[in-house]
């Protein structure tokens, strides 16, 4: 062999070396060993000591990702992306089927009189909206005549692609928040979330679960507006919630 191909050989194995002792020391910094007697240079200590992100944060950073989404039509004739409100650790989700007008122009889900409503039953629960999470399966507003955000009267229910498209949004959610139970307000949601064909008529009030969530679906509070009757049946429903809370059992 060549000298300088001795030379060559010698000094791959010299930094080879080197790189193994580099990452040795990271390994054992890993398992809060403390290094030898080295010091950890202070960018590599702050990867090391850097906090886990809070529900809060990771729900702040989630709902940039949505104001900037264009993943389907819906968020190219939208005002704002409605993305949620409540607290990141709430027990207790509602979820329903999409933004209206009042939301669209607020950003804010259920704030038109369905949402007021709404908030009523969250009150008559003993819990505020502050206290609970509320979201909807589809986060920009369907709407019959697009062209027209400015148009009263223009929600359609989101289609099942819509639906599809956006859901993941909604999982991340629930999978941050973690709540003990979910209720589903309305057949579109029920149906985006359980998949299944069934009446909201016939499935409300009964014990589903969404990835190994309790779930129950009820009336959307705009049913309630158009036929006063069905709100005792929404309350039977919450009581069967509120049970659950309360004691862990359904
Ligand atoms: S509805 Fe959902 S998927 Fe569609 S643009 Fe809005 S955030 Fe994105």
């Amino acid at each position: 062999m060549k000298q300088s191909e001795y030379l060559k050989i010698l000094n791959l194995a010299k930094s080879t070396l080197e790189d193994y002792d580099n990452w040795g020391e990271t390994e054992i910094y890993k398992t809060s060993q403390k290094p030898s007697n080295k010091t950890i240079p202070e960018k590599q200590q702050k990867i090391f000591t850097k906090k886990p992100l809070t529900s809060k944060e990771q729900l702040e950073s989630l709902r940039k990702q949505v104001d900037n989404c264009k993943e389907c039509s819906l968020g190219t004739t939208r005002l704002k992306a409605v993305f949620g409100h409540g607290f990141a650790n709430a027990d207790l989700m509602f979820i329903g089927e999409g933004p209206g007008y009042d939301e669209d122009h607020k950003g804010e889900p259920f704030i038109g009189r369905a949402g007021q409503l709404l908030t009523k039953i969250i009150e008559a629960m003993g819990k505020t909206r502050d206290t609970v999470y509320i979201a909807n399966i589809v986060k920009c507003h369907p709407m019959i005549d697009p062209s027209n955000p400015e148009k009263r009267e223009n929600d359609r229910p989101p289609t099942p692609l819509e639906m599809q498209v956006c859901k993941k949004y909604l999982d991340m959610q629930i999978n941050i928040i973690q709540p003990k139970i979910i209720v589903t307000l309305g057949a579109s949601s029920t149906k985006g979330l359980l998949n299944r064909e069934e009446p909201i008529s016939r499935i409300r009030g009964t014990i589903q679960e969404y990835n190994g969530v309790k779930l129950v679906p009820t009336y959307h509070p705009s049913a309630l507006l158009r036929n006063s009757s069905l709100k005792k049946f929404v309350w039977e429903d919450m009581k069967k919630v509120m049970h659950f809370l309360n004691t862990g059992e359904i």
